[in-house]
C-alpha cells in the first residue's frame, strides 16, 4: 500500500499523533477519567447481573423489630445467645457474626454468650481495624470459634460507592482474610492458598493480587439475598428449616442501630452484612472480574493509535473516514467485550485515544493533503508557463531560419547576401539544436539513461567561455562582472554541462540585478573541494524562497514582478548537473541586497594554483 505523503511529512504526523495519544492518557489516568470509568463499570455490572439463584447464604437481620421486641440494643448480648441458639436449631453451614464483641459487659451474659458459641459449628467472629490496631473479640469468645474474619466491608472511593472488598487487612503484625472469605473457607472445607496474584480456596482461583491488600470486585446480584428477620425465627420455628446446609450472616440492619451503610453501584444503600454476604455469593459463584492491567491498557490504547495513524496514511477519501469510524465503534465496544469476558476494561484510556487521535490523524490528512493539491497545482500551472516560454524561445530561431530560407529560395540575391543569410541559418539552427540538445541530454541524465563525461578539463575554460557568452546581455544592463579564479585547477566530468550551469548562474545573476550594479566570479579551494561562487548585488530572496528555487518550474513572485522572462527550470537542472558530478549547490541571499550561489565540487589536479583576475 502507498503512503499518502512523503516521509518529510512523515515526522510530524507521528508527532501530531503522539502528542494526541499522550493527552489521550493523561485523561484516561486523570480523576474525570477514573469518573468515567466508574460510570461505565456501574452501568455494565447492573447489565451483566444475575438474579440471586440458588444463594448459599442468608442474612439474619438484628432489624428494628427486633430491637423493639428484645429491648434496644443495649440488651443484644443475651438476644444473640437465644438467636444462636435458634439458628442452631437450623442447622447452618456456617455462621458469619458481623458484630465485633471487643468489650466486656455483664460477666454472666458474657459467659451464657460464650457458651452459645461455643455449640455454634463453624462461628466467624468479627475484627475491625481502627486506624493502624485491630478491634477484636475478647478472649473469652474468641477461644470457642472457627475463624476471626475482618468487616471493613466499606469501601473509600471517589465517589463512595462500595464496588470491591479488600480479602487481606493487616495491622499491628496482626492479619485477617474477610468474614465473607473466612466463611467461605468453612463453608467450602478448605484451606487458603495464598500467591502473588490470586487465592485459592478449593477449587476456586480468586483473582486478588497481594498489592492493594487483595481488592476483590463484588458481583451484586440483581435483587437482594434472602433474608429473615432475628424475631421472626425466635417466635416462627417454621423459618429455622431455611437455615439448614446455609451460611448465615447475623448482624444488625436496623436503620438507627447499623452505622456502616454502603452504596452499591445500583444506588441501593444496603447495611455492611449484606455487603458481606454479596461477596460471599461472589466468591461461592467463582465467577470473578478481573481488572485490566496498566500494561494491557498501555497496549490497547498504542494499538489504537497505530491504526488511526495508518488508516489515515494510507487511505483517503471516505474509505479513511469509514475505517476511521469503525476504529472509534471498536474502542468504544472493547471495554464492553472485555466486561462480558468479567474483565474491566476502563473506558475512558481508549475511548479518549481512538476521538483524539483520529481526530488529530484526520485533520492532519486534510490539511496536508490539501496544500500537496494546491502544490500540485501550483506546478501544473508553472510547467504549462515555461512550455509556453520555450515553445516562444525556439519559435524565433525558427522563424529566423524560415524566412531567410524562404528569400534564398525566392529571390535572386547576391552572393555576398546569400553566404550572410546561410551563416544566420546555421547559427540559428545550431543554437535551436544546442537548446534541445541541453533539455535532453539534462533529462536523460536525471533518468540515469546519460552516462557523464569523464573528462578532465580547467575550470579557467568553462568561467571564460561562460563570461563571454554572457559579456554582451550584462553590458547592456550595465553591469560589470568581476572574475578571480584559481589558474590551474581541474574539474572532472562534462565540459558542456558544468559550462550549462555556471553560464545559468551567471545569466540569473545579471538578470535579476538591476542596472549599474556588479556581478563577482570567484573561485578557490577549501579543502577538497573547489568552490566557484557567482555573486550578484540583486532582488535576493527570503529564506522560505530559497527553500523553493531548487524545485522544477519555481520562480519567486519578485522575479515573476520584475518582469524578467523565465521558466523556473534553469537551477533545478543546475542543482542535478553538481550533483552528478559529486558535489553540492550552497546558496546565501538577502532581499533587495544580493545572492550568492556557489558551485562546490570534488576538484583534480593543481598544479601551479595562483589566483588571476580579469574584468570585462
Ligand atoms: P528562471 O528561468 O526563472 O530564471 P531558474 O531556475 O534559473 O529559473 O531560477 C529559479 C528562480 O530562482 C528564479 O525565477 C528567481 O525567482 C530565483 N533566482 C535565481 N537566481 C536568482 C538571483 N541571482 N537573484 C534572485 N533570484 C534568483
Amino acid at each position: 500500500m502507498r503512503r499518502l505523503w512523503e516521509d518529510r511529512h512523515l515526522g510530524s504526523y507521528a508527532a501530531v499523533t503522539g502528542a494526541a495519544l499522550a493527552l489521550a492518557l493523561l485523561i484516561g489516568w486523570s480523576a474525570l477519567g477514573n469518573e468515567i470509568d466508574n460510570y461505565a463499570y456501574d452501568l455494565l455490572l447492573h447489565h451483566y447481573a444475575v438474579p440471586p439463584h440458588d444463594p448459599g447464604s442468608i442474612i439474619v437481620a438484628i432489624d428494628d423489630a427486633t430491637l423493639n421486641v428484645n429491648g434496644g440494643v443495649h440488651n443484644y448480648r443475651p438476644l444473640l445467645a437465644r438467636g444462636l441458639d435458634a439458628i442452631n436449631a437450623g442447622h447452618p453451614a456456617v455462621v458469619a457474626l458481623d458484630m465485633v464483641l471487643a468489650d466486656a459487659s455483664d460477666p454472666v451474659e458474657d459467659r451464657q454468650l460464650a457458651a452459645s458459641f461455643a455449640r455454634t459449628h463453624n462461628l466467624v467472629l468479627s475484627a475491625e481495624r481502627v486506624a493502624d490496631e485491630w478491634e477484636e473479640p475478647l478472649p473469652l469468645f474468641a477461644s470457642n470459634v472457627a475463624a476471626i474474619g475482618h468487616v471493613h466491608a466499606i469501601e473509600e472511593s471517589s465517589d463512595g460507592m462500595t464496588r470491591s472488598l479488600t480479602l487481606e487487612q493487616t495491622a499491628a503484625h496482626r492479619r485477617h482474610w474477610a468474614l465473607a472469605l473466612e466463611a467461605f473457607r468453612l463453608f467450602a472445607g478448605a484451606r487458603i492458598i495464598e500467591s502473588p496474584d490470586e487465592l485459592r480456596v478449593g477449587r476456586v482461583i480468586i483473582p486478588a493480587r497481594v498489592r492493594d491488600q487483595r481488592p476483590m470486585r463484588i458481583r451484586y446480584t440483581a435483587g437482594s439475598l434472602p433474608s429473615v428477620s432475628l424475631t421472626t425465627l425466635l417466635h416462627d420455628s417454621s423459618f429455622v428449616a431455611q437455615l439448614r446446609g446455609k451460611t448465615v450472616f447475623l448482624g444488625v440492619t436496623s436503620q438507627s442501630a447499623a452505622h456502616d451503610r454502603a452504596v452499591t453501584p445500583y444506588g441501593d444503600r444496603i447495611t455492611g452484612v449484606e455487603v458481606h454476604a454479596q461477596a460471599f455469593e461472589t466468591l461461592r459463584g467463582g465467577h470473578f472480574l478481573r481488572d485490566a492491567s496498566n500494561l494491557e491498557i498501555l497496549a490497547s490504547c498504542l494499538l489504537i493509535a497505530g491504526l488511526a495513524l495508518s488508516v489515515f496514511a494510507y487511505t483517503s477519501g471516505w474509505h479513511a473516514y469509514a475505517l476511521g469510524a469503525l476504529l472509534l465503534a471498536s474502542a468504544h465496544i472493547m471495554p464492553i467485550v472485555a466486561f462480558a469476558h468479567d474483565v474491566v476494561f476502563p473506558y475512558s484510556a481508549p475511548f479518549a485515544t481512538a476521538w483524539l487521535c483520529v481526530s488529530a490523524a484526520a485533520s492532519f490528512q486534510h490539511f496536508v493533503v490539501r496544500r500537496m493539491l494546491r502544490k500540485t497545482e501550483d506546478d501544473k500551472e508553472r510547467y504549462q508557463r515555461a512550455i509556453r516560454f520555450v515553445t516562444h524561445e525556439m519559435k524565433t530561431p525558427l522563424t529566423a531560419i524560415q524566412g531567410s530560407s524562404e528569400l534564398i529560395g525566392r529571390y535572386n540575391l547576391s552572393e555576398d547576401k546569400r553566404k550572410q543569410m546561410a551563416t544566420m541559418i546555421h547559427s540559428e539552427s545550431k543554437r535551436l539544436a544546442g537548446m534541445i540538445q541541453t533539455f535532453l541530454n539534462v533529462e536523460r541524465l536525471s533518468e540515469g539513461e546519460m552516462r557523464l563525461k569523464h573528462d578532465v578539463f580547467p575550470v579557467s575554460e568553462v568561467v571564460e567561455s561562460s563570461l563571454q557568452r554572457i559579456g554582451p546581455i550584462a553590458e547592456r544592463k550595465d553591469i560589470s562582472i568581476h572574475c578571480s579564479e584559481v589558474a590551474g585547477v581541474s574539474l572532472r566530468g562534462d565540459r558542456e554541462l558544468m559550462e550549462y550551469a555556471v553560464y545559468n548562474l551567471l545569466t540569473n545573476a545579471v538578470k535579476y540585478s538591476p542596472a549599474g550594479t556588479d556581478v563577482k566570479v570567484t573561485a578557490f579551494i577549501r579543502g577538497d573541494w573547489l568552490h566557484v561562487a557567482v555573486s550578484d548585488q540583486g532582488m535576493g530572496m527570503d529564506d522560505k524562497e530559497l527553500r523553493s528555487i531548487f524545485r522544477k518550474f519555481y520562480r519567486t513572485k519578485r522575479a515573476e514582478a520584475s518582469g524578467e522572462s523565465g521558466t523556473g527550470i534553469g537551477l533545478s537542472i543546475v542543482e542535478q548537473i553538481v550533483t552528478h558530478h559529486g558535489g553540492r549547490m550552497e546558496v546565501t541571499s538577502i532581499v533587495g541586497k544580493g545572492s550568492c550561489f556557489t558551485v562546490v565540487v570534488p576538484y583534480v589536479a593543481s598544479a601551479n594554483t595562483g589566483t588571476q583576475t580579469s574584468k570585462i
